[in-house]
């Protein structure tokens, strides 16, 4: 394995922008199809409020966070605010409800890990899964698309870098690599410590947004229009700042000490959070902390197979940034 090899100038990097931006472009959710997501939450809402006059539904993940491709489903989470509702009583209500309107393959999966009612609106053609009470989803949510909204290097970054993780498989918890939401952490993470940064630590400015759920404390600066220029300091393009993200990933990560922490800006130590060692399943073997489950580290799924996968993934990236004519092309090469 190479370690911390130093990267070399690229000075043809600019001429890479375009193919880039062009990825970026193409990938982008259209105006119509965000149009047809919201004709389908306002017939949800229609049957769910018949049902229950007092709950919310909020859209969240992907489709609202604004890191979501084209062509994608929805997330929605419905917000009951009785402390003693039961989740699968409510999901089979749920689905007996939609059923009834002419939404097609509803299903109440009432014993997932995050149970859900999934269906098919055939008006739309737009798949959707409902959950009961996610609300730290809905405000992790928030969060991410606020940062988007400061600098849109932010969103240019993160759709190359989830193209590229679904492109390679290394976007699949259940096989031990990483979801889209922990790689969008580390791109926010990543553009913090650019110097000049490209986004500011929301989480440690004033406090202009509070919420308490499930016992943590959520709280930020969500002004985020007085943000807008920011960066402005950082003339880093997109084709530089992939190159660097992938640099970072497979040469200058400390795996072994460092923890990504967007709550704070910075990385933290592993030492000081903790998690040195392996506790049940979680080996820590890459840390990424939630921005508001504190304790809750992202690469908990990572074991010591799909570490080597990853890194091995972070390297052939950096190596093709680094050398390859066209990267653009190989880099999102099936695996
Ligand atoms: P994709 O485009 O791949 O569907 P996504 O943004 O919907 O991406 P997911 O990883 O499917 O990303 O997660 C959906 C949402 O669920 C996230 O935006 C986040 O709000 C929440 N979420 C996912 N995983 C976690 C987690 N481990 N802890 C807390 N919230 C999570
Ligand atoms: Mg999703």
């Amino acid at each position: 394995r190479i370690s911390r090899r130093r990267i070399e100038c690229r000075r043809d990097i600019h001429r890479m922008n375009i193919p880039f931006l062009d990825i970026y472009e193409s990938l982008k959710p259209s105006e119509e199809e965000k149009a047809k997501q919201k004709q389908l939450m306002a017939l949800l809402e229609k049957h769910v409020n018949k049902e229950w006059p007092e709950a919310r539904l909020y859209l969240y993940g992907s489709c609202a966070n604004s890191f979501g491709f084209k062509k994608s489903d929805i997330d929605v989470c419905l917000a009951i605010d009785d402390l003693n509702v039961n989740k699968s009583e409510v999901l089979l209500k749920l689905a007996d409800i939609l059923q009834a309107d002419n939404l097609q393959n509803v299903q109440a999966l009432t014993r997932a890990r995050v149970p859900i009612v999934k269906l098919m609106d055939p008006v739309t053609g737009i798949s959707c899964d409902i959950c009961v009470n996610n609300l730290l989803a809905v405000i992790n949510t928030k969060l991410l698309r606020d940062y988007a909204l400061i600098d849109e290097r932010l969103r240019q970054l993160a759709f190359i870098i989830k193209h590229w993780a679904k492109s390679r498989g290394v976007n699949e918890t259940y096989q031990g690599t990483l979801s889209s939401y922990a790689y969008v952490l580390m791109c926010i993470n990543f553009l913090q410590q650019r110097n000049p940064a490209i986004l500011p630590c929301l989480q440690r400015m004033e406090r202009t947004y509070a919420v308490n759920v499930d016992n943590a404390e959520c709280a930020y600066f969500d002004q985020v229009e007085k943000l807008v220029g920011f960066g402005s300091q950082n003339r880093e393009t997109i084709a530089q700042l992939v190159w660097e993200f992938f640099s970072y990933w497979a040469f200058y990560h400390d795996y072994t000490n460092e923890v990504i922490s967007v709550r704070e800006g910075i990385t933290l130590s592993k030492h000081e959070k903790d998690w040195t060692r392996r506790v049940g399943n979680d080996r820590h073997l890459i840390c990424i902390e939630d921005p508001f489950e504190i304790t809750h580290d992202l690469g908990r799924v990572v074991d010591k197979y799909s570490i080597r996968v990853l890194r091995e993934e972070f390297e052939r990236a950096a190596e093709i940034m680094q050398y390859h004519s066209e990267p653009w092309v190989t880099l999102f090469e099936p695996y």
